[in-house]
C-alpha cells in the first residue's frame, strides 16, 4: 500500500496559545501514515514543543518576494518557518486565493521559495461550485496544475517534495463532497497531467472530511491522504480520520 498522509490544516484557529498547545499534545503519536499539523504562524513554536514525535509541523502560507530576509514588512519568510521547525507549507489553498488575490506568479514564487528552503510544498487545487455545474471541473484543474510545469525539470529531491491537495471550494466547510466515484475521477485526471510533466506526486482529497467519511475515501488507491480543516480541531475525530488511512 502507497504511504497515506492525514493533514490538520487549523486555518485561523484556535484564538489561544495555550488553546492550541493543547490541541496539540492531545493528538496521538503516529501511527501508520504521515500525520502533519498546520497551525497559525503565532503558535508555531508553542504547537512544535507539544507535538508528539513524528506529527510534522507545516505552515499555510509563506512570503513570497523572498525566501530569506528582507524589508517586506508583515511577511514570514521560508527561511524563517524553516528554523522553527516546519518542514512543509500550504501553497494555493483557496480561502489565500479568494481573500488574498494569490495570483499563478505568486504561487509559483511561493513554491520556488520553499524548495529553497527545503521546505515540502501541499499544492491546494479544486474547482468552484459554479464551475462544479458547469462541468469545467477538468479545465480549471489543468489550468492551477499547469505552473507546475516549471518545476518539473528541478532536482528529484525537489518534486519529491510536492504534494496535490484537490479540494473544491464548494466541499470546503460546508458538509458537502463530491461522489467517490468522481473524486476518483478527478484524481486520475490529476496524476495523468502531472504524469505529461513527469511527476509523480500523492494526490490527497480535502473539503468536509470528517470521522464517518475518511474510512470510504481511505479505500481508494488514488486517493492518498486527506487534508482536513474543522475536524482537525477535535481531537477525536481528527484521530479517527488518522486511523482509517493508517
Ligand atoms: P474542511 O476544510 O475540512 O473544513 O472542509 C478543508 C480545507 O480547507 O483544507
Amino acid at each position: 500500500m502507497s504511504q497515506k498522509y492525514v493533514i490538520g490544516n487549523w486555518k485561523l484557529n484556535p484564538a489561544t496559545v495555550s488553546d492550541a498547545a493543547a490541541l496539540a499534545t492531545s493528538l496521538p503519536a503516529n501511527d501508520g501514515c504521515t500525520v502533519g499539523v498546520v497551525p497559525s504562524l503565532v503558535h508555531l513554536s508553542a504547537v512544535k514543543s507539544a507535538l508528539a514525535d513524528g506529527i510534522l509541523l507545516g505552515v499555510q502560507d509563506i512570503a513570497y518576494k523572498t525566501a530569506e530576509t528582507g524589508a517586506f514588512t508583515g511577511d514570514v519568510s521560508a527561511c524563517q518557518v524553516a528554523d522553527i521547525g516546519a518542514t512543509f507549507t500550504l501553497v494555493g489553498h483557496s480561502e489565500r486565493r479568494q481573500y488574498h488575490g494569490e495570483s499563478d506568479e505568486i504561487l509559483s514564487a511561493k513554491i520556488a521559495n520553499a524548495f529553497t528552503h527545503g521546505l515540502s510544498v501541499i499544492y491546494c487545487i479544486g474547482e468552484t461550485k459554479d464551475e462544479y455545474e458547469r462541468g469545467e471541473t477538468f479545465g480549471v484543474l489543468k489550468n492551477q496544475l499547469a505552473i507546475l510545469k516549471a518545476f518539473a525539470n528541478q532536482a528529484d529531491a525537489d518534486i519529491a517534495k510536492l504534494i496535490i491537495a484537490y479540494e473544491p471550494v464548494w466541499a470546503i466547510g460546508t458538509g458537502l463532497t463530491p461522489t467517490f466515484d468522481e473524486i476518483e475521477k478527478t484524481h486520475h485526471f490529476i496524476k495523468d497531467e502531472l504524469t505529461a510533466f513527469g511527476m509523480t506526486t500523492p494526490i490527497l482529497y480535502g473539503g468536509s472530511v470528517n470521522d464517518k467519511n475518511a474510512p470510504n475515501f481511505a479505500k481508494s488507491d488514488v486517493i492518498d491522504g486527506a487534508l482536513v480543516g474543522g475536524a482537525s480541531l477535535k481531537t477525536d475525530s481528527f484521530t479517527a480520520i488518522i486511523h482509517a488511512f493508517s
